[in-house]
């Protein structure tokens, strides 16, 4: 322990401004468990001591090289004080200026404020990642004594004082070893946390796997122990559920976790979790998990947070921790970067992996279901990324189909294995919804004859399915495409017989005169069963959904031209005819046939405004209310 001899000056130092309101937003509003700050305090501490464990590997002068890597509480009930210690990497003055005097991320304060605003409390993940961990000790006193000294081998030590109120102060002290001692006296309310029992539980609770010793007096309280070297059977679940919450800093328990041990080529142990939910940054912004992977440990010693080398990105939601023995130590990002050892790992571990999905599919399908939601937008992405393991991952893919019920899925073998000897297509049918979709008069036919439609309504579907192209030697078709084999037909109704050859072209000739420039054609469709007309892509046009969505990305894009098709044994078509043969100059046809266009349009999103559709709308109602 120190004691002040020194004669330099004690200095003091105002907080930036923003620190000021932050404190108190810290202090004051945002915590409802005071107890967070041993948690802040203890993984401070294992942070300076990872960095010290790290930066011993390539630097030999550094002070203090065999001192023991621990975190040491000293509690007295009586005194009601309260000090933690490591033999961590320490601080510089400029460090302890930089880092207990400013806000360490821009945007800090406003993002404090906005959760203050929505009322959230900030006891869960957040905090730590915001670099304000530490400030939390003042929830529990008065004022806060740091004395620390850094890990370089001509370094000084320093007192760090400070009441949160505005102002710190600075000295030189002696100090005989490297790191940090945070010591204070408890608020009367808060002498709970003097107490060994209430102390042991709280670092059972938050921090029993952090990977350095705590002692709380004589005894080491935590539970040290790589859970990733031992084999399956040695794992506990309710263990191994605590190890993911506290690395991955979730609430929840994992949704499945994965043990690997793989010897030869390269060697390494891994322990990789799936979490329940996805992050909310991979809903926003899909695919881009830039900041997650898991931990790389090399022989135990934790190189990398968030390694981003160890998966492929898509995989990147996998949490957990991967130790190796094939990379040294002294290993610079740089060179985990380009190391074909890593290079090796990840393609392992991406086998794995998927392997592990398909697993979950076949035996826990309910398990899959629940990891499918979350994150099957995720593996779509990688269907378009990873073209080594597309065919695996094609497997995985789930789908709603006109023969599932909702929420139900089937994958592309059950719809190839189930489909009909004659048919030779597997279809699907793209839009925003499954109620919008079974609607479409697109599917009718498909739905008359009894043929299963997959249906798609995630967003990153139109992007991916197409690229798949065929499965099991059978071509993936959208229904919307002109070129159907319409050839089975259920026999015609009585009375609802598509119109002859005669009567039928000077029809398609006044919808063709009508419609103009609209639409690329109008042809007889083979497709319609109760609707009198649909629209389809063209000849070289987009799916709907698909042109709709990059329509979003891109607002002037052009809309491509699409075919009408109409139902020649539809009554109202049958009646134009009838009108036709009368009078083909009858305007009442033409409001007719743009009403009849603009519904389908309608149908599709596609109709741009509503104001000529509903003053037609009422002009048909007019003459069909004034011959009654
Ligand atoms: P965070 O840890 O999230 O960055 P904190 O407010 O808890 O935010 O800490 C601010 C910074 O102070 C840390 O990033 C670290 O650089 C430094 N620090 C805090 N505690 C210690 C310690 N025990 N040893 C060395 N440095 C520390």
């Amino acid at each position: 322990m120190s004691n002040n001899n020194s004669t330099a000056p004690v200095q003091e130092f105002e907080y930036k401004a923003e620190m000021k309101q932050l404190l108190d937003l810290i202090v004051h509003s945002l915590y409802t468990h005071p107890e967070i700050y041993l948690r802040e305090l203890i993984s401070n501490a294992s942070d300076a001591l990872s960095k010290v464990r790290f930066n011993a590997l390539t630097d030999q002068d550094i002070l203090d090289k065999e001192s023991e890597l621990a975190v040491r509480i000293t509690i007295d009930s009586k005194e009601m004080t309260f000090s933690i210690q490591d033999s961590g990497v320490g601080m510089t003055e400029e460090e302890l200026i930089a880092n207990l005097g400013t806000v360490a991320k821009s945007g800090t304060l406003s993002f404090m404020q906005s959760l203050k605003e929505q009322q959230k409390q900030l006891d869960g993940n957040l905090i730590g990642q915001f670099g304000v961990g530490f400030y939390s000790v003042f929830m529990v006193t008065e004022e806060v004594t740091v004395e620390t000294r850094s890990a370089r081998p001509d370094s000084q030590g320093y007192r760090w004082r400070s009441g949160g109120q505005g102002t710190y102060t600075i000295e030189k002290i002696d100090k005989a070893d490297r790191g940090t001692t945070i010591s204070f006296k408890l608020k009367e309310e808060h002498k709970e946390f003097a107490e060994e029992y209430r102390v042991e539980q709280i670092i059972k609770k938050y921090s029993n796997f952090v990977d350095f010793p705590i002692y709380l007096g004589e005894k080491q309280v935590n539970s040290v122990t790589a859970l990733w070297q031992r084999s399956k059977g040695e794992l506990k679940d309710e263990e191994v559920n605590e190890f993911y919450k506290f690395i991955a800093n979730d609430y929840n328990d994992p949704l499945d976790y994965l043990p690997v041990s793989v010897e030869g080529m390269v060697t390494f142990k891994a322990l990789l979790f799936l979490p329940q939910e996805a992050p909310p940054d991979m809903l926003y912004r899909q695919g881009e998990l830039e900041n997650h992977g898991p931990q790389l440990y090399v022989k135990k010693v934790l190189i990398q947070n968030e390694c981003r080398d160890l998966l492929p990105e898509y995989l990147r939601f996998i949490a957990g921790v991967v130790d190796t023995e094939d990379l040294s130590l002294n290993v610079s990002r740089e060179v985990v970067q380009s190391s074909p050892v890593m290079a090796k790992i990840r393609q392992i571990l991406t086998g794995k992996i998927l392997g592990w999905f398909e697993t979950l599919a076949k035996e826990q399908p309910e398990k899959f279901k629940t990891f499918y939601k979350a994150f099957g937008p995720i593996i779509k992405i990688g269907l378009n990324t990873d073209f080594t393991n597309r065919d695996k991952l094609i497997e995985l893919l789930r789908f709603e189909s006109t023969k599932t019920a909702e929420g139900e899925y089937i994958t592309l073998k059950e719809y190839s294995d189930r489909m009909g000897a004659d048919q030779k297509e597997i279809y699907y049918h793209s839009g925003t919804s499954r109620g919008q979709l079974l609607a479409h008069p697109n599917l009718e036919y498909f739905q008359d004859m009894g043929i299963e439609v997959l249906l798609l309504s995630d967003p990153v579907d139109v992007f991916v399915i197409p690229s798949i192209h065929e499965y099991d030697k059978k071509p993936l078709k959208s229904i919307e495409k002109p070129d159907i084999d319409f050839s089975k037909q259920k026999p015609v109704k009585e009375g609802a017989e598509p119109l002859p050859e005669n009567l039928l072209s000077p029809v398609l000739q006044l919808f063709r005169e009508t419609l103009g420039e609209d639409i690329e054609d109008v042809i007889e469709s083979h497709r319609l069963v109760n609707s009198p007309v649909t629209l389809v892509s063209g000849k070289d046009g987009l799916d709907s959904q698909m042109e709709k969505i990059m329509k979003m990305m891109q607002a002037n894009m052009p809309s491509a031209k699409k075919i009408l098709e109409i139902n020649t044994s539809h009554p109202i078509i049958r009646n134009l005819s009838g009108m036709v043969i009368a009078d083909a100059g009858n305007p009442l046809i033409r409001t007719v046939i743009r009403q009849l266009y603009e519904g389908a349009l309608f149908l599709e999103g596609g109709l741009d405004s509503t104001t000529a559709f509903l003053s037609r709308m009422n002009e048909l109602i007019e003459v069909a209310t004034l011959s009654r």
